[in-house]
């Protein structure tokens, strides 16, 4: 008999309604319809099985691609009262595991795909209750998706096996063909696919070109003081630039792929644990990690792909929370990136270019950055957001073709091998022997660049690169790429942005990442040492007693009892029971 799904969604969460498509989901997972729900990142993607295993008679099984996310989910699922156990190779009480699925004694059980397509756990389920299968990161199921795990494919089988146990794929990243390849895969009914929007809103995107990397990203640490992840391009950048960037006060970490494993293990435990921690890592680094209150992502470089971007600057504000997404690129980028795709097979090289110039509209655009990148998702995103750089502070556009034009005439004549140092001393006739001995002082583009035009070289090579009118030689220097000859021909305009003046922000009114983090509030800093001591005590993250959102509301509200503490969202039963007298003490002072 399912209990009460309103009263549990109160009593478990602490929640009074629920968000987005989540309603819908547990909707039909209760009526026993198989279902794929896509759903961003932050959306409460993992309520929508652990609420039903909650209700439902049963285990809920749980397959999922990573043990370090299995763990995390554990742990949050242990915290709320659920009672939850994984089955993976470094779990030593496996035994134990068994004995209570069979007893009837667990709500969620985790397990990864190798495990679940294995015959010998296909036996235990069959001497125990099963009440659903949750099969997380279901793009895993396919060889579309940018995961492929074979494993996924061997899922099928099992949940044929127990037809009367309904299914439910859930995943926060799938193009058309990908879902459509899920619900086959699976066994799932086109009408069970529901989609939630991609939009991130508590995210802010920024994007602004490199001019001097290590200051702009000691300003953005300085403004955000939540914990936060820098994404270096190389391994040993994330080591300098933790270095660096450490000498500021902030605890930062490094994190990649090449470091031995134990401080690898220590840093990314550090960083779960932290409140205020900043990580410098590789992309390699966030990936099966659950940690909802990272307050901003920056990209110290441009990032893969659209998809690839839209993946990593979600792992900030998973709780929902104001957050920050900025990306720092420089046009050589963009010339590296075109360099690499020349070494691809040709079959590749196309969409590898399309990858990039949806890259280069990204960055170099005076629209509104969401817009994009939810376009991009084949969503209809009204013109502006509200929550992004150019949104809140529109850039100025110039006219920069007949500089472009020069530019681009510049580098022929000189016979496409120089950098652009040579090209500017060429343009503006500065006095350089090289131009000289070369007799580039003789060509008619020689100080045909003055005055104020001048300021425009730098912005205009930038522009003339990301579009791939500019290529770079393998030796550094500059060369028409394929699209110059339009522009040279005046078929094609090119407007250069001049970003806003540096300003300093103001903070009334500002959501930004630092407001969920009202630091410096005696009382929110009271309740954040409170449940940092808890978490301690219990050897646990401190958003797994509470998100910054649930303390925030106890600042606002201020609650004298437990019944008043009770109707704060985020406070289920056993929370209140665990935490309640604790966090009223913390309050009391301040009433
Ligand atoms: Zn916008």
């Amino acid at each position: 008999m399912a209990r009460d799904i309103p009263t549990l969604l109160h009593d478990i969460f602490g929640f009074t309604a629920f968000r987005g498509v989540q309603e819908q989901v547990v909707g039909r997972v209760m009526a026993g319809r198989p279902t794929l729900a896509i759903m961003p990142t932050g959306a409460g993607k993992s309520l929508c099985y652990q609420l039903p295993a909650a209700a439902l008679d049963g285990c809920c099984i749980v397959v999922s691609p990573l043990i370090a996310l299995m763990h995390d989910q554990l742990r949050a699922a242990n915290a709320v009262g659920l009672r939850a156990a994984s089955l993976t190779s470094v779990d030593a009480d496996w035994r134990e595991t068994q004995d209570r699925l069979r007893s009837g004694d667990l709500d969620l059980l985790y397990v990864a795909p190798e495990r679940a397509s294995q015959e010998s756990f296909r036996n235990l389920l069959r001497s125990a209750k099963i009440a659903l299968f949750a099969i997380d990161e279901a793009h895993c199921v396919s060889e579309w998706g940018h995961d492929f795990r074979p494993d996924y494919r061997l899922l099928r089988p099992l949940l044929d096996e127990f037809p009367q146990v309904p299914r439910l794929a859930l995943t926060a990243t799938a193009d058309a063909h990908t879902r459509a390849d899920i619900l086959v895969q699976l066994g799932i009914p086109e009408d069970g696919l529901i989609i939630s929007g991609f939009d991130r809103p508590n995210i802010r995107y920024a994007v602004h070109p490199r001019e001097g990397l290590t200051r702009q990203l000691a300003d953005l640490l300085a403004q955000h003081p939540g914990p936060g992840v820098v994404y270096a391009q190389t391994r040993a950048a994330t080591e300098k630039l933790a270095e660096t960037l450490g000498r500021g006060g902030r605890a930062v970490r490094a994190y990649h792929a090449g470091m031995d494993p134990a401080t690898r293990a220590a840093n990314q435990a550090a960083f779960i644990a932290s409140e205020d921690m900043v990580m410098v890592a590789t992309v390699a680094f966030g990936m099966g990690i659950d940690k909802p209150d990272v307050r901003f992502v920056a990209h110290a470089g441009l990032p893969k792909s659209i998809e690839g971007y839209y993946q990593e600057s979600g792992r900030a504000g998973r709780d929902g929370e104001p957050a920050v997404a900025h990306l720092f690129w420089g046009a050589e980028d963009f010339a590296r990136a075109r360099l690499r795709i020349a070494e691809l097979e040709p079959a590749r090289q196309q969409g590898e270019r399309a990858r990039i110039a949806a890259l280069g509209a990204l960055v170099e655009t005076a629209t509104c950055r969401r817009a994009i990148l939810l376009r991009h998702f084949g969503e209809s995103p009204p013109p502006t957001c509200g929550n992004c750089d150019n949104c809140l502070s529109p850039p100025a556009s110039v006219d920069a073709t007949e500089t472009a034009r020069k530019y681009l005439s510049a580098v022929y004549r000189t016979g496409q091998s120089f950098g652009a140092g040579h090209i500017e001393a060429v343009l503006t006739a500065a006095a350089n022997d090289k131009v000289r001995e070369r007799g580039h002082d003789r060509i008619s583009v020689h100080g045909i660049v003055s005055g104020e035009e001048m300021a425009l070289l730098r912005p205009v090579q930038r522009a003339l690169l990301v579009r791939d009118a500019l290529e770079t030689t393998e030796h550094g220097g500059l060369m028409l790429g394929p699209n110059a000859r339009p522009i040279l021909r005046g078929e094609e305009e090119v407007r250069i942005l001049m970003p806003p003046k540096r300003e300093r922000r103001g903070r009334r009114n500002a959501r930004n990442g630092a407001d969920a983090n009202p630091v410096g509030n005696p009382l929110f800093d009271a309740l954040r040492t409170c449940r940092r001591e808890l978490a301690q005590d219990q050897g646990v993250p401190p958003y797994v007693v509470f998100h910054d959102s649930t303390l925030r509301e106890m600042a606002e509200q201020r609650p004298a009892n437990i019944r008043e503490l009770s109707h704060i969202s985020g406070i289920g039963q056993k929370k209140l029971d665990a935490y309640g007298d604790a966090f009223l003490a913390a309050i009391r002072p301040f009433l």
